[in-house]
């Protein structure tokens, strides 16, 4: 019998749970780190031995990879066949997320999944996360001998990665091609593809080696070569909380809770007098000629630590105001002595540590029968 309440709460656990999952995707290759297949994740019944499909089992993914990176902000880039979209036993609310996620443009729809995610893996270099065993796939794809596959295993106290720990990602030769041009879809509204997306599309297919949507099948249009872009990371305490791409000539700010739409909210991961140091917007970063540019507009300054190379000592910069310090690749700029940024590929050794959880406190409740 059910508690007063408590189908209420399960229903708002899920949205919850589901929500914290979306921060997780994106189909911008620059800012993920892991290719998925969305349907490969939730129908990975021996996860937790419940229902056929179930979506939250995305989060177990992003918790186990959370924990083997060490890391709170891991981005996935998640293919989904259609069979996936429109399976009978999905619930109506994760029908209408996936929905969402896929008018958004946070998945990958296509008509097939087949081999799409290890096609995205493959141009772009980024790591596959799977449930499959994909003996035989070696041949076509060298790189899953290394340390590029993580393999998601159910085990005791929670699902675990097994496999490496992946380098930055360096695109085939054919992904740097492709990733270094701007593609539209003949679809303005194409979620991947389409005007909505700016500057940051997803990947385009290889269909008998023309650029195609991987939704739509049609042909891609060349809008030209792409605006340099560098990924940059956030930590505080210790853990990476966020990671946001800078793109030429499209300043982001950064600070307690910066006005601007796509500002880096410190105020999400600190409370307290800690984050009260911390200005409302503190920091205003801009690439410019391919180097990153940091501005400190606070009240109480900011600290650079501009280091040659990974290991190297780190000489102290105090900003407090002034013109636009050029940073090099290594160093790293601290707005308070618990915050750091950096770029995402060169953040100093010995991060990591605590992640925390999308699945919340109650992932049993989660995975539950169907509401
Ligand atoms: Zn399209």
């Amino acid at each position: 019998m059910l508690r007063p309440g408590e189908e209420g709460d399960k229903r708002f656990e899920v949205t919850n749970v589901l929500d914290a999952i979306e921060r997780h995707l994106t189909t911008e290759a620059a800012l993920a780190q892991v290719v998925v297949d969305l349907g490969e994740i939730a129908w990975f019944e021996a996860l937790d031995g419940g229902r056929s499909v179930n979506l939250l089992r995305t989060g177990i993914m992003v918790d186990a990879l959370g924990r083997h990176f060490g890391e709170d902000a891991v981005r996935l880039y998640p293919v989904a066949g259609r069979d996936l979209l429109t399976d009978a036993d999905l619930t109506s609310k994760e029908r209408m997320v996936l929905g969402r996620w896929a008018s958004d443009g946070l998945i990958e729809v296509v008509p097939q999944a087949g081999d799409r995610a290890l096609d995205v893996a493959d141009l772009t270099g980024l790591a596959l996360g799977t449930c499959r065993d994909l003996h035989g796939a070696e041949q076509r794809y060298p790189w899953l001998r290394g340390e590029r596959l993580l393999r998601l295993v159910p085990g005791e106290g929670g699902a675990q990665i097994h496999g490496g720990h992946p380098g930055p990602a360096q695109p085939s030769s054919a992904g740097a091609g492709l990733l270094g041009q701007l593609w539209r879809c003949q679809r303005r509204d194409c979620p991947l593809f389409g005007e909505r997306r700016g500057v940051s599309p997803a990947v385009p297919h290889l269909r008998a080696g023309v650029p195609s949507c991987p939704r739509h099948g049609e042909p891609l249009g060349n809008a030209g070569p792409k605006a340099p872009s560098v990924t940059l990371a956030l930590a505080v305490d210790g853990v990476v909380r966020e990671r946001f791409v800078l793109h030429a000539g499209r300043p982001t700010m950064v600070g307690r809770a910066p006005d601007h739409p796509a500002g880096i909210v410190i105020g999400h991961f600190m409370s307290g007098e800690d984050l009260q140091m911390i200005s409302r917007t503190h920091l205003r970063f801009e690439l410019r000629d391919e180097v990153v540019l940091v501005s400190d507009v606070s009240t109480n300054g900011t600290v650079v630590r501009s280091r040659p190379s990974a290991y190297g000592p780190a000489e102290e910069i105090h900003l407090a105001g002034g013109p636009p310090y050029p940073l090099k690749p290594w160093d790293t700029v601290e707005p308070h002595d618990r915050v750091v940024l950096g770029r995402a590929d060169r953040m100093p050794t010995g991060y990591g540590g605590a992640s925390g959880s999308v699945m919340g406190d109650a992932p049993t409740i989660s995975l539950g029968p169907p509401m």
